[in-house]
């Protein structure tokens, strides 16, 4: 379980409500029971239940079990997209280790249903599913604009392009981190966008195939390409 706390031998802490009635009332344990916690700052910690009360269940944490990792540096800049269908993607992209998820807000972006705290609670949770102990950062939205300009020299951009580009699977051996993999929106990007993206010096556009993805089909067959041909 994740908590928003850094975690040391002995400390012991009130669990956040949803948290603790997970522990007791689905998994059924009690007082004295192990769990195992992780903070997103030291790692992962062996703890068992010091109390239950009405009202809050605290747990000490006791041991550390696992450092916290290092994930590749790999961000995802996605458009953000339905509120089902980007809660989706964040889940999606946290199970596949990317280190950075930037909302990238283009011409064709709607962005009315972009909840960052939903996003980061779904991120948390594929966390926990994962036993991930480092959380992806949660970027504020940006413009693409914005975002290319102030791009950093030594990532490449891994520009996914539904109109076409070198394969993936080509494309990547050539590819290490600092990266990112760049989706668009439902609408897809606007000639004005997609020559912005190709003139960034640091932009390899690649294709996913001959067909056209959904965009969040399209980011998890991308890292999933990355994760595989990486290793990590
Ligand atoms: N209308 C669909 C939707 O609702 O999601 C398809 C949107 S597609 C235009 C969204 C993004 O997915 C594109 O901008 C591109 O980044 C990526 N994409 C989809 N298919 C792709 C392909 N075959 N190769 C590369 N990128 C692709």
């Amino acid at each position: 379980l994740f908590v928003d706390t850094p975690l040391a031998a002995g400390r012991t802490l009130p669990l956040p409500p949803p948290a603790g009635h997970y522990l007791t009332r689905v998994m059924r344990l009690r007082e004295g029971d192990g769990v195992r916690l992780f903070d997103d700052r030291t790692g992962e910690w062996r703890a068992v239940i010091a109390a239950v009360g009405k009202r809050e269940v605290v747990v000490r944490a006791e041991a550390l079990l696992k450092p916290r990792e290092t994930v590749p540096d790999l961000w995802l800049c996605a458009a953000p997209l339905k509120a089902g269908r980007i809660d989706w993607l964040a889940e999606k992209a946290c199970e596949l280790g990317v280190a950075r998820l930037v909302p990238t807000v283009t011409r064709r972006t709607v962005v009315g249903n972009l909840k960052l705290d939903r996003l980061r609670a779904h991120m948390v949770e594929a966390a926990e599913q994962c036993e991930r102990t480092a959380l992806p950062e949660l970027a504020e939205p940006v413009s693409l604009a914005t975002l290319l300009e102030g791009w950093p020299e030594d990532r490449k951009l891994i520009f996914c392009d539904e109109e076409g580009g070198e394969p993936i699977a080509q494309a990547l051996p050539g590819i290490a981190a600092p990266a990112a993999i760049l989706i668009g929106p439902e609408g897809g990007f606007d000639d004005a966008e997609r020559a912005a993206v190709r003139a960034l010096p640091q932009c390899v556009r690649v294709s996913l195939g001959p067909r056209i993805l959904r965009a969040d089909t399209a980011a998890a067959a991308a890292i999933s390409v990355w994760q595989a041909m990486s290793g990590d």
